[in-house]
């Protein structure tokens, strides 16, 4: 018998400890230092919790070795983490779109099977229970949590990244990591708010809207994406927001270009804008992209031209019409940061993989040592690809070492 100490009750944890149970010859314990395991887990996809997504091609994963992800991904890839769940008794579905739901639309659902899977007789859950620190012994480790020193002969650590302090977010796995002797990439928020200078976007609280959206350098598009973004007090969210805003804290000066029209070429959009005018003579501004855009979106882009609302449409010149064509397709808002880990889904950075063995997740330099999840230098994008991470590696984790 040993005894494997597995630190973090999350999604990754708590997938370890199932598997690593499964050997009847562990004895394993989990602790986690909120009342309840899962908290997170509660809050994602909207409370319905999208737990993978039917394409996990390694291009929807970053990480400073994005390679590293794969042995986990092939070992416990889509197949076999939706049959862990369907052994679970969880029924999934999948959207069109590829992201996969429990087909109760219930995280709770999710986090309840898990609970009731962690109740065996070789699995000690405890909550209220954190992890303080750790020290390396001749045959394991010893661990000081807030009730008292446990002694183990194998540790997990998966006590997931910054991101939400709410709930659960924290700086403990990568210190305890640290203790180990590993160490870390710069930490930032992704899947997070972007705050962008405010003037436009205040105006227009509560508007959504579907455009590209394009995060700039100078004249360099970083990254783009596409889908819905929504205005508020302070810049912009929405899912098409969250998919290039780990790309903000990386550098300095940038801005955001909304496209509003991208299914729209440059030269369409000037023609219907033409046609239009000729129907519009009688009309102040105020109503001139009325039709084309929501209403108050519309005129916040004339306004973003240089183009009162109150001039009459006659007075559009060929030039404004091409001006507008350009706020419309190029709407841009210079970037002033994000709102930061408290309101970001994931950190981006950790634990770096180079330390630890892709193929077992068991550490280069702490042998009996394992890290799963969000606590590596792993993030993926928005769609279900960070539970999946979670789960690939909660499993491989809990495997301990066993090919
Ligand atoms: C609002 C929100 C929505 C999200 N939606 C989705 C989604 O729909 N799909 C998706 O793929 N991803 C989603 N994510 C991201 C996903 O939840 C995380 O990537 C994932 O939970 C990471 O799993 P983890 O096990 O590494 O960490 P966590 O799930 O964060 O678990 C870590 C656990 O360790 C505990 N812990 C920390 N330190 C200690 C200590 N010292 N001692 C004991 N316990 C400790 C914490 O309390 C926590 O319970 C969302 C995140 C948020 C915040």
């Amino acid at each position: 018998m040993q005894t494997v100490l597995i630190v973090g009750g999350g999604a990754s944890g708590m997938t370890a400890a199932i598997t690593a149970a499964e050997d009847s010859q562990n004895r394993v314990i989990l602790i986690e230092k909120q009342a309840r395991v899962g908290k997170k887990l509660l809050a994602t996809g909207n409370g319905c919790c999208n737990l993978s997504n039917t394409d996990l091609s390694i291009e929807n994963y970053f990480g400073a070795d994005v390679s590293f992800v794969i042995p986990a991904l092939k070992r416990f890839g889509l197949d076999a983490t939706l049959a862990f769940f369907a052994s679970l008794g969880l029924l999934t579905r999948a959207e069109e779109s590829g992201k996969i739901y429990p087909y109760s639309m219930q995280a709770g659902s999710v986090l309840d099977i898990l609970r009731f899977a962690l109740e065996r007789p070789n699995i000690d859950v405890r909550c209220d229970t954190a992890a303080l620190s750790v020290s390396r012994k001749d045959s394991g480790f010893s661990v000081e949590t807030s009730s008292g020193r446990i002694l183990s002969d194998k540790l997990i650590i998966a006590c997931g990244g910054m991101a939400a302090p709410k709930l659960g977010g924290t700086m403990d796995g990568y210190e305890l990591l640290k203790a180990l002797g590993h160490s870390r990439t710069a930490l930032y928020p992704s899947l997070v708010q972007i705050k962008t200078d405010n003037t436009y976007p205040r105006a227009l609280k509560g508007i959504k809207t579907d455009a590209r959206v394009s995060i700039i350098s100078g004249n360099r598009d970083i990254r783009s994406s596409f889908g819905e973004v929504l205005f508020t007090e302070y810049g912009l969210s929405g899912p098409a927001i969250f998919e290039i805003s780990r790309f903000v804290s990386t550098e300095k000066g940038l801005s955001v270009s909304l496209d509003l029209m991208p299914e729209h070429g440059e030269s369409d959009i000037a023609d219907l804008l033409f046609k239009r005018l000729k129907n519009a003579k009688n009309l102040n501004c105020e109503n001139f992209l009325t039709g084309f855009l929501n209403k108050r979106l519309g005129q916040m882009v004339l306004k973003y031209a240089g183009i009162g609302l109150a001039i009459p449409c006659s007075s559009l010149t060929n030039d404004i019409i091409h001006k507008i064509v350009k706020s419309i397709k190029d709407f841009r808002l210079p970037v002033t940061g994000t709102t930061g880990f408290e309101n970001a889904q994931v950190t981006a950075g950790g634990i770096r993989t180079s330390e630890f063995y892709s193929e077992t997740l068991e550490s280069r330099l702490c042998p009996g040592l394992f890290a799963a999840g969000e606590v590596l230098d792993i993030d993926g994008r928005c769609g279900g690809y960070n539970l999946q991470w979670a789960w690939s590696s909660g499993m491989l984790a809990g495997k301990l070492g066993r090919l």
